[in-house]
This record gives C-alpha cells, structure tokens and sequence, in this order.
C-alpha cells in the first residue's frame, strides 16, 4: 500500500532497487503475506541467520562512526541484554564508546525465569556479572519485553535519569530489542506515526527516533553482532527448538560419575568425578535431555546424532563439531553453554560441557 517499511535490524528504509544500497531487499521476500512489523534487509538478514558478513562492529566503517557519535553525543545509554543469554549479550568494550554516558543496565526476557527466584536477587545477580565485565551501571531493570512486564518502571527509570539528555538504546542482535522499542512505542506515544528516522550523521545508516519530548529523542541503534551467539550456528527452525518461549521449569538430574547427558545433539555434559549429586537443568522445557554412559557418550552420538538426538536434523547444513571444554569446580557454579542454558553444578567435582565450535562454554556464579 505505499506505506514505508523500515528494517527492524538496521532501521533503513527498505528498497528494491538498488543493492549496494542500505535496506536492500529482494523484492520476492516482500511478496505474499509477509510480516510488516518484522521487515529485515538482505544485510541484516544475512547476517542474523547465515553469519555471512563479517561481524559490523569489526569493520564497518559507518559502524564505527555511529559508535564514536555514541561516545561524544551527552546521552542515557540504556543497555539491553538477555538474562538467559547474559554472556552473548555482552558487549565488547561497551564503556569505550559510550565513553562518559551513564548506563542504564535492562535484564530482558524476564518471563523465562522461574518465579520462584527472587526480582531483587536476580537484579544483584545481573549487575554483578555486568561489573565482573567492567559495566559499572547507574542503574538495573528486569524486564520483559514480551510479556510487557515492568516496562513502564524502565521507563521510569529512563525519565528519571536522562535528566537533558537523548537516550540511546543498544544491545546485541537477539536480546529483544526490537521488541523493547516496539513496546515503547505502543505505550509513549500510542501511534507510529511520530516515529522519526534520520541518518546517523556520515554513515549510510539510517537512524529511528522516538520523541521523548519536545527537545529530546530515544534512538534505536543497530543490533551488534555476538559472533559467538548460539543463534548464528542454528538455522531458523532449530533455534526455534532450542531457545525456551515460556517460563523454565527446572529440571534435576541425579548423576553418578561417569554419567553423560546429551542436550538433543546441541550439547553434552559429562560428570566425570564426584560423589553421587542433584544437578539443575535450565534449558528450554521440550529440549531432549539423553542419559547415557559417558564411556559409551562418542560413539552414542555418532550414531544418533540427527535422528534422536535432534536437533540438529539429518538435513541441516553440518553443525560445526562438538568442543569439549573441561572445569574443575572450586564452588557452586552455573556450566552454562552460551544461548542454550546451562546445568548448574556443586563444588568440587570435576565435569565436561560440549558445545558446537565457536559457542562459549564457560563456569559462573550460579543465578540460583
Ligand atoms: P533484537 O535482535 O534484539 O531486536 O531482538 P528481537 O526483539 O527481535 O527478539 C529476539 C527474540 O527474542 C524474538 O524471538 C523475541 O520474540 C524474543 N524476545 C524478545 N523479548 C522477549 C522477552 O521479554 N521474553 C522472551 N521470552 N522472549 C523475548
């Protein structure tokens, strides 16, 4: 019908024509009954389910620019990550270009954890693995995007501390951003059509406003790339399964040394000395968890891998191989295999985590 369509990733207007320009899209993707709200073009799209290009914040040069234009803009910098996905969320170097800024730390995706845990617990936890990462922020929200819960106290908190200042939104591509800044939309202004886009000055991006006031405005900024991200190793439909929609129910695992259990054929971890213990699942609630002898566990999953230890499915491009990352544990910790959960485990034993090449698999201070 006319109507402009921007990318949901990048905020460029979408276009046909041209492809050496910003929000190309092959006019085929728009035929049909394509979804508007979630229009992404080719470069974006490549990039968040192919990985093809080459991560934006490495080498792109109008990427750069908009960074350092987010170091010398006096902004509230309101940083979003996914508490399911904490470590993916990370930002390399955040306090280096956002330079003096404050920010303003979000928790999303609250609705996924069990209620059970604590708000003010959780908050502590997420602001302490953000200091451990040099992030020292003003303040922490929990949220949830989808569920729109405590949005209106982020944008409390957003009022309360941008004081004379634009605010800047960014986060990693796949920590709910997006739909953050929908939700912010829908309640701060009720209509779209007070959105504004601009360029961000000498890029070639496009850049989408929403007024806060008269003088002010909230700045969607482009998704970053987190190479090591679970979610760029999946194709569409195994993400899917893997990544947990509604809220986790634990689960507990009574192992023996020697025991291995197989996440489908995504991940394995592997007890291998300890006494007899209770270890905590948080994985999506339909994932196949597969008990097997850890002596039997290589041949097992060559056997299986694609047909009961799905996915991946037999017809996927190749999953890049299982790594196997060792830990001795000194104290209660999460194994948390990057984007798809983590076990958590008790002091002194020592266990395995297997993960597809590239996927982080690292030890924590548990959540729980
Ligand atoms: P962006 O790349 O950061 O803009 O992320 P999106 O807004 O596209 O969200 C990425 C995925 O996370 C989508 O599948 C969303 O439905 C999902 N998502 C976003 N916010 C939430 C949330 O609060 N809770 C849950 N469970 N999922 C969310």
């Amino acid at each position: 019908d006319g109507e402009p369509l921007y990318c949901i990733g990048c905020g460029a207007r979408i276009q046909t024509a041209d492809k050496t320009q910003p929000g190309y899209t092959p006019a085929s993707a728009l035929k049909k009954d394509f979804d508007k709200t979630e229009v992404y073009c080719q470069r974006c799209f490549r990039l968040r389910h192919y990985n093809e290009i080459t991560p934006v914040g490495l080498t792109d040069d109008d990427f750069l620019r908009l960074l350092s234009q987010i170091r010398d803009a006096n902004a509230l910098i309101v940083y979003v990550v996914d508490i399911f996905d904490f470590n993916g969320s990370l930002i390399p170097g955040l306090h280096r270009f956002v330079g003096e800024n404050p920010v303003l730390l979000v928790g999303n995706k609250a609705d996924l954890m069990p209620s059970s845990i604590k708000q003010s617990k959780l908050k502590d936890w997420i602001r302490q693995r953000a200091n451990e990462a040099g992030i020292r922020p003003i303040d922490t929200a929990l949220i949830s995007a989808k569920t729109n819960q405590s949005v209106d106290e982020l944008l409390q908190l957003i009022d309360q501390y941008r004081g004379d200042r634009d605010v800047y939104v960014v986060g990693v591509t796949n920590v709910g951003k997006s739909t953050l800044i929908n939700q912010i939309i829908r309640q701060n202004t009720g209509a779209k059509d007070v959105i504004t886009t601009s360029r961000f000055p000498g890029t070639t991006l496009d850049r989408i406003e929403i007024p806060l006031d008269d003088e002010h405005v909230l700045v969607d900024t482009p998704g970053i790339i987190q190479p090591e991200q679970m979610a760029h190793y999946l194709s569409g439909n195994d993400l899917k399964v893997v990544t947990p929609q509604k809220t986790i129910k634990p689960k507990v695992y009574q192992l023996n040394d020697g025991q291995t259990l197989f996440f489908a054929g995504m991940a394995r971890f592997d007890y291998i000395k300890g006494p007899k213990h209770g270890f905590t699942l948080y994985f999506e609630n339909n994932l196949y968890v597969h008990r097997t002898k850890l002596e039997n566990a290589d041949q097992f999953y060559d056997k299986h891998v694609g047909d009961l230890l799905t996915p991946p499915h037999a017809d996927d491009e190749a999953l890049p191989e299982l790594v196997r990352h060792e830990f001795h544990t000194d104290e209660k910790s999460d194994l948390v295999f990057e984007g798809l959960g983590w076990v958590t485990v008790p002091a002194g034993v020592t266990v395995a985590g297997w993960a597809p090449k590239g996927v982080s698999v690292i030890l924590r201070r548990p959540m729980v």
